[in-house]
């Protein structure tokens, strides 16, 4: 595996809070970060159909653009018996043409949980990929995953998007329950940037 041994990084991503989350994670090791927004980069459009398709599509095109090593980042609920949906369109599931609705978003989940039958424990996973590329074409994936069941009805406003119907294993709240920081320590973007941190050269 190539470690990344630099001192600047470019986060793929035009979303300000996934930004701060990123700094402050890379701060103790010494890495200054910028944005996809600060270096005026368009959003690739996210044309693949897994989660390392889609961060590898945001971190190499941000890489290829600045000259500078990439981090991205793409993420969503699997669940089983639904076949994995809404999986890699787990935000577009809550789209309405005027912002997102993740109410609604969860209730068509819940909606086609019964549709299906679906028996219980109704199973699934947050997953979180992280794709380090550099501007040579070569990238690192570090895969990120929260095993868990969705629950109904909703449970807590803490948190975001799917948060409320996501109880994971091990745990009587669901994410939307917990507090931040709880969370943070145990859910699928801690997992995968557990392994990043791991490959960091310092
Ligand atoms: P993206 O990774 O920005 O493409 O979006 C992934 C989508 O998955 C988000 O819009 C959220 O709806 C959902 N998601 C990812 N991680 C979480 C989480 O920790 N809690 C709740 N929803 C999440």
């Amino acid at each position: 595996m190539r470690r990344f041994t630099g001192d600047r990084l470019v986060i793929a991503t035009h979303n300000r809070g996934k930004l701060e989350e990123i700094a402050d994670l890379l701060g103790p090791h010494g890495i200054a970060v910028s944005s996809a927004a600060d270096h005026g980069l368009p959003e690739p459009e996210e044309t693949g159909t897994t989660f390392v398709e889609n961060a590898r599509i945001k971190a190499h095109a941000a890489a290829q653009a600045t000259g500078l090593p990439a981090l991205a980042d793409d993420s969503g609920l699997e669940i089983d018996a639904l076949g994995g949906a809404p999986g890699v369109y787990t935000a577009d599931w809550a789209e309405t043409g005027n912002g997102r609705d993740f109410v609604m978003a969860m209730t068509r989940a819940h909606d086609a949980l019964e549709a299906a039958k679906a028996p219980e424990p109704r199973t699934g996973r947050f997953c979180c990929t992280l794709v380090l590329a550099w501007p040579d074409g070569h990238d690192e994936v570090f895969p990120g995953v929260m095993p868990g069941r969705i629950v109904w009805p909703m449970r807590g406003d803490q948190g975001h998007g799917y948060d409320p119907i996501f109880q994971p294993d091990g745990y009587d709240q669901t994410f939307g329950e917990m507090d931040r920081w709880a969370k943070n320590r145990i859910s699928h973007r801690a997992d995968a940037f557990r392994k990043f941190e791991a490959a960091l050269g310092d």
